[in-house]
């Protein structure tokens, strides 16, 4: 498989009935070990990855892509997404036709370039340069501008433009299909975000591994971090629905914006970003309740009494309902202990946040995409980290 966002890629998933029906039936024909070739290997990718067969090529990227859903934006993210870039684009090198992909590309035509156009784009009277050099220089492809612009980051002096279309030399083109392929791969992960509770256990089982597998490779630099689990809040990359609640509403939103949204946004944003599994406790991610007590709590009730009028004065109730959403049950007097007595409630998905509470959502540039508050704040914290390429 030459893209595997590309069209004949989609064509063979919707034979298999979309993705989710993809994902499901991929453990039943590849194992852990094999989809672990694709991100273990050094120096160049290995020849049986290289040469695996279409099918077996798609259904052990997209293995990774289903792990990745259960824990996106973690260095897991970036190795699958450098490894499987060089993969993809060591065969791009050596195919003989780049349309296939998922770029908009046209094979330019004979004459579809004023000769002496040509003659300055290609240096064709630079008679010391070699013909490597020569082939290097060869304008070969179009691309629709509008499609163009969204891909390319330098300026459109650099680019032969002409009737709409920019025409492009197969390197620049190889550029472009990277930066595709990144944002198809983050696209792809947020949406199996939506789905990754109805997963098989095949996925979560691959998660651990990758987990290892992206541990070791990226030690150094986990090191030089601290934990990539809980650290503290960085209120500066939270959501715009997020600022918002904290800022404190009107009565009709209330409710929804402290009890559900921040309370579960801020308690799994600090403890347990990136929850190994859907039904995890409190307690199985910090040893005592202080976090909660001294960081989560005063910031929940501050945003409370931001509201107007304030959550707490006529609700006192509404504190028990807190620790009820982050698990304790009812109560307003939990220990440790208590955790499990309900659901910790994760943060609603943004199509829930836009029906109940439509003015929470005001969404900037980095909600493109996002299904969810907290893979918003999960992203921006990549991008600080600078593995995001944005
Ligand atoms: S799109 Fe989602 S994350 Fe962004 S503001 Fe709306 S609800 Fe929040």
């Amino acid at each position: 498989m030459l893209d595997p966002f590309g069209k004949k890629a989609r064509k063979i998933i919707e034979d298999f009935g979309g993705i989710e029906a993809f994902l499901e039936r991929i453990p039943g024909y590849i194992g852990i070990d094999e989809v672990l070739e694709r991100v273990t290997w050094d120096g160049e990718p290995p020849e049986e990855v290289l040469n695996a067969e279409e099918w077996r090529d798609l259904m052990t990227f997209y293995a990774l892509l289903g792990a990745l859903a259960l824990s996106p934006y973690g260095f897991e993210m970036e190795l699958v997404r450098d490894k499987n870039a060089e993969i993809y684009l060591a065969k791009l090198r050596n195919a003989e036709n780049l349309e296939e992909t998922s770029l908009h590309v046209k094979r330019i035509s004979e004459g579809e370039i004023p000769e002496k156009d040509r003659l300055i784009l290609e240096k064709s009277r630079h008679k010391e340069l070699s013909e490597e050099d020569r082939r290097k220089l060869r304008i070969e492809y179009k691309m629709w501008l509008r499609h163009f612009i969204l891909l390319w980051e330098g300026s459109l002096k650099d680019v032969y433009i002409r009737n709409s279309w920019a025409y492009l030399r197969r390197g620049d083109l190889l550029n472009l299909w990277k930066k595709a392929f990144e944002r198809n791969l983050e696209r792809a992960v947020n949406m199996l975000y939506d789905v990754r509770d109805e997963l098989p256990e095949f996925y979560s089982a691959l998660r651990e591994k990758l987990s290892e597998v992206a541990r070791e490779k990226f030690k150094e630099r986990i090191e030089a971090m601290g934990s990539v689990g809980a650290q503290p809040l960085r209120p500066d990359l939270f959501p715009p629905c997020v600022k918002k609640a904290l800022e404190g509403v009107g009565s009709g939103m209330r409710n929804y914006a402290i009890t559900v949204l921040l309370t579960s946004f801020l308690s799994y944003a600090r403890i347990c970003p990136n929850p190994p599994r859907r039904d995890v406790r409190i307690k199985d991610c910090v040893e005592d309740l202080s976090i909660i007590e001294r960081e989560i709590l005063p910031l929940i009730i501050e945003a409370g009494n931001r509201c107007r009028p304030p959550l707490f004065e006529d609700q006192p109730n509404e504190i028990k309902n807190i620790w009820y959403h982050l698990g304790f049950g009812f109560t307003d007097k939990p220990s440790l202990e208590d955790s499990g007595n309900s659901t910790w409630y994760f943060p609603p998905n943004c199509d829930k946040i836009r029906a109940n509470a439509p003015d929470l959502c005001r969404p900037d540039r980095f909600c493109r995409g996002i299904k969810n508050p907290l893979t918003y704040y999960l992203r921006r914290l990549y991008l600080e980290r600078g593995e995001g390429g944005e």
